[in-house]
């Protein structure tokens, strides 16, 4: 694509400024195109995948500028291992489809294309200007703001520096030239990572209010980089927090699963809290806590969490919900309880009141509402060992799941330490050893009570 937008770089940070509330007042940074050289900077190409490489290279050969961009640059600089890698360039959606055979366009807010090698993705977004309000030449349609100040469309093409003052935060727009391998930097987002600081790019409310998914973006990257909120972005973000609940629900799951996969669940958490940002996402948690229903089955969900994915395990998406919605399904189910409702009916009722509530917020796919509500069910099902109750319950395709569950619940102080070593014992145990443990039960046990009618298998 032609860089059609070519003003100058001055005229074009002069008309930003002049569109942000309170300039004038407020010192607004200036923004300044910097290009730091290879040996000045930490970013060597072996750090960079093979398949990333590729795409910077094909789309170079063929005239494009391409730039590694965002997570992929910041993390290298930071010394960590980047995610992703992601790509800007020149070249528009459909260039970029041409060039690759193994690419598709996607279009979600705005056309991207994936480039797919394998398991690895390499998300290509062409240049973008939309950090001011539209240019006079611009269609109007493609970039609106609704009442609240929301981007609702996110199509202009732009150039290099539009691109890097259109992204969230400082830190993420740097952009790596595998061509002379500079590093070059619009926003002073070297100065900021070497400061440990998360800038948004511009007026902070401005931009929380375009998207306000850069609130959880704040906390995300403040939780996994161990970096500060810089004032000015901290300062907004407990009073336009609300404004989450405009965001699409299926929005919201992905970026629950990105905040709480990071391997920082527990501070990421607190962030949360502490800025107002759990509500949105979770209000019948968050309900439940102000309640006073306490939240260290949360953390200690979270703490495993963390533990495993430092171990490189994955986490399952219904074992963090089943955890973060735990408050609010203990307190909808003791209200039924104390108004009459049998434990097992009201157990389901309670289930299906906090879902129906919470994919109001966030959505929860199928696949991961039904797991969830299994670990759930479970947990009234694990007590109950005897007879062949305890192998139908090993059977349960959810059993792994649910007794990790219980083990949280044990660890969180919530029930009476013992009976998550009962079931550790019982998996480790030959035949035998799990006749004798159950028999050991029943001589315990107080008298048994009369059945009524089988229970269910469910397997
Ligand atoms: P990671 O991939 O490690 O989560 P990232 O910074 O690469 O972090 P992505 O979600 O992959 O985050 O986005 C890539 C880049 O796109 C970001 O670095 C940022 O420059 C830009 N970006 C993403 N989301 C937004 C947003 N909501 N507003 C503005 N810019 C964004
Ligand atoms: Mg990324």
């Amino acid at each position: 694509m032609p860089n059609s937008n070519t003003s100058p770089f001055e005229k074009f940070v002069e008309k930003i400024q002049s569109f942000m509330p309170g300039t004038g007042r407020k010192k607004h940074r200036t923004y300044q195109r910097r290009e730091i050289p290879r040996d000045q900077h930490n970013v060597s190409r072996s750090a960079i995948s093979e398949p990333a490489k590729k795409v910077l290279h094909r789309l170079n050969k063929s005239g494009y500028e391409a730039y590694l961009v965002g997570g992929g640059v910041r993390d290298i600089l930071l010394g960590g291992q980047p995610k992703d890698f992601d790509i800007a360039t020149n070249a528009t959606p459909e260039e970029v489809h041409d060039l690759f055979r193994n690419s598709r366009l996607i279009g979600r807010r705005f056309r991207i294309v994936h480039v797919v090698f394998g398991r690895e993705i390499i998300e290509v977004t062409t240049f973008r200007g939309n950090a001011v309000e539209a240019d006079d030449d611009a269609d109007d349609d493609d970039r609106r703001t609704s009442e609240h100040g929301l981007l609702l469309r996110d199509n202009v093409y732009g150039s290099q520096e539009e691109d890097a003052l259109r992204r969230d935060f400082t830190v993420n727009a740097l952009y790596y030239c595998i061509r002379d391998f500079t590093v070059i930097d619009f926003a002073g987002g070297v100065e900021d990572l070497k400061n440990r600081q998360l800038r948004l790019i511009g007026d902070p409310e401005t931009r929380y209010r375009e998207d306000p998914v850069r609130m959880l973006r704040a906390i995300r990257f403040a939780g996994k980089l161990g970096f500060d909120i810089e004032p000015g972005t901290e300062e907004p973000i407990r009073e336009l927090a609300p404004l989450l609940t405009h965001i699409p629900p299926a929005r919201l799951f992905d970026e629950v699963l990105k905040l709480f996969s990071a391997g920082y669940g527990e501070a990421t958490y607190d962030l949360l809290r502490k800025y107002n940002l759990l509500a949105p996402l979770f209000p019948e948690t968050v309900r439940a806590l102000d309640n006073g229903e306490p939240d260290e089955l949360i953390r200690q969900a979270l703490r495993n969490t963390d533990a495993r994915i430092a171990k490189g395990k994955s986490v399952t998406p219904y074992f963090l919900f089943a955890a973060m919605l735990w408050p609010a399904l203990q307190a909808e189910w003791r209200h039924r309880q104390d108004n009459g409702d049998p434990v097992q009916p009201a157990l389901h009722g309670a289930i299906a009141k906090v879902i129906g509530r919470q994919v109001q917020a966030t959505s929860i796919p199928k696949r991961f509402s039904g797991p969830m509500k299994e670990i759930w069910e479970m947990q009234m099902r694990l007590p109950r060992r005897q007879g062949k109750r305890a192998f139908m319950a090993m059977s349960h395709p959810r059993f792994r799941a649910a007794y990790d569950f219980l083990l949280v619940r044990e660890s969180a102080g919530e029930i009476e330490p013992g009976l998550g070593q009962w079931w550790t014992d019982f998996q480790a145990t030959d035949e035998r050893g799990q006749e004798r443990m159950l028999s050991e039960l029943s001589a315990g046990a107080p008298k048994k009570r009369k059945r009524k009618r089988k229970p269910a298998n469910r397997s």
